[in-house]
């Protein structure tokens, strides 16, 4: 947005602003919303010339939101009576941010703040500015519907690239009468802050809400040995009230009720493991993560029949990563993958999975039986909180793939010739495994 109407009333409450800021000794992300932090800002005198600048050149990240649907929405469920009701059914739950405010345009250091590659990448629906902070949306709407000039309160925004940010979030709102857009200003406050000891990197967040997706089965998995426990230690006493218990027996049921404990143990490590956080590089075998994905949803894809044949390519040399990020990659992959497989109609459910050696580079893939993904989705499927599930979240795959090139690879989603969704990523062969 280079030089309408709306760049240049911005510009001109900027520059009153900026007039106001000086004069108070004020940061700007307090002025642009209105003067000192919670007055009105001053007005120029009528027919003051203005020196007008767009949001691209203001010296802060700045986002103009477009909220005209939310607005009409507003001023008809208060016309209706029923506004308060509708404040309280969806405002809070983020449909209506979601559903009625869209970024329409943003500035370079907005779109630096937010880790994007350019500011085209911020505009769209503005849900996302309060996906990881839903009570400050919530907080705001209720700051314009009471009539606010204004509202400001510290936040935590996710960037594009999935990393928790702090900022200061600044919005203005437009007159009641006007078509003008909200004008949102960030300050950068990362650093400003101790640390919380409770703070989520959104890789772990993303693995502990794909183990949560697999619970039932992780649940199941561990009561199989735990059942077999059980009844080997009833048939023990059976055997132990007998007059001449049989100790060969005895000893087969005790070495049985040892593995299965093993076998719990094992599964509850492996669970562990994958919940835990991680962000180390040693020699991996690809074909090992496979195995270990594989683990995490055989429950799945025995419960819904779904035959699943791998083709790993054996004696693959090894390459550098996070075993636990991989594994989280394979198994999300794996997720989405039983998932399509379950929702098609097409029979046999079937899920391939290969791996093989291409020059220097480690290929995967995994291609299901599913329906596929529409042409037209194909561009955005590894956009963050791109989702066609309705309990879906929409991070997993842009996270895999930010796993994956932050191991220096490659990652791509396609439709097979014979239908159903093909996954592929590749990685390049450890350095010190290149001459082998
Ligand atoms: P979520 O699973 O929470 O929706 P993802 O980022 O893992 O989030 O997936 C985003 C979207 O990509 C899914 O909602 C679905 O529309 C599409 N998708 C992912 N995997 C497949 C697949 N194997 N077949 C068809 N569509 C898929």
């Amino acid at each position: 947005m280079a030089d309408t109407p709306i760049a240049r009333n911005f510009a001109a409450r900027w520059n009153d602003a900026r007039r106001n800021e000086r004069s108070a000794g004020q940061a700007p992300i307090v002025v642009i919303k209105g003067g000192v932090e919670g007055e009105a800002p001053a007005r120029r005198p009528r027919g003051e010339a203005r020196d007008e600048v767009s949001i691209h050149q203001l010296p802060v990240p700045v986002l103009q939101l477009n909220a005209a649907r939310l607005k009409a929405l507003f001023a008809l469920s208060k016309a209706r009576g029923n506004a308060e009701d509708l404040l309280a059914k969806a405002m809070w739950h983020g449909g209506l941010p979601q559903a009625g405010l869209f970024v329409a345009d943003a500035n370079e250091l907005a779109a630096s703040l937010l880790q994007a590659s350019s500011s085209d990448d911020l505009t769209g629906p503005a849900g996302y500015l309060f996906a990881a902070s839903p009570q400050t949306v919530a907080r705001l709407m209720r700051a314009w519907f009471d009539g606010e000039k204004n509202f400001s309160e510290p936040m935590t925004m996710r960037s594009v690239k999935g990393a928790l940010l702090d900022v200061k979030l600044s919005v203005t709102f437009p007159p009641a009468d006007s078509l003008e857009p909200l004008l949102v200003v960030l300050q950068d406050m990362t650093g400003q802050r101790q640390p919380d000891e409770h703070e989520v990197d959104p890789l772990h967040a993303a693995r502990l809400s794909t183990l949560g997706r697999l619970a039932t089965s992780i649940a199941h998995e561990v009561n199989q040995p735990l059942a077999a426990i059980v009844t080997d230690c009833e048939t023990t006493m059976l055997h132990l009230s007998r007059d001449e218990p049989n100790l060969a027996k005895l000893r087969e049921l005790a070495a049985r009720m040892a593995a299965s404990a093993h076998r719990a143990s094992e599964i509850v490590k492996r669970v562990r493991g994958m919940a835990s956080q991680s962000n180390t590089r040693v020699a991996l075998d690809l074909n090992d993560i496979v195995v270990d994905g594989l683990s995490f949803v055989r429950n799945e894809t025995d419960t819904h029949a779904i035959c699943v044949s791998v083709a790993c390519e054996p004696g693959l040399p090894a390459f550098l990563g996070d075993r636990i990020q991989m594994q989280q990659v394979v198994v999300n992959l794996l997720v989405n993958a039983i998932e399509a497989a379950v929702c098609s109609a097409k029979r046999p459910r079937r899920i391939e999975i290969a791996t093989c050696l291409t020059g220097q580079r480690i290929q995967f893939s995994i291609h299901d039986s599913g329906d596929g993904i529409p042409t037209a989705d194909l561009g955005r499927i590894f956009d963050r909180f791109y989702t066609t599930k309705p309990d879906g979240v929409g991070v997993g795959l842009s996270i895999c793939r930010s796993i994956i090139h932050d191991h220096g690879g490659d990652m791509n989603a396609t439709n097979a010739d014979d239908g159903g969704a093909l996954f592929r990523f590749s990685l390049l062969v450890a350095e010190t495994e290149r001459d082998r």
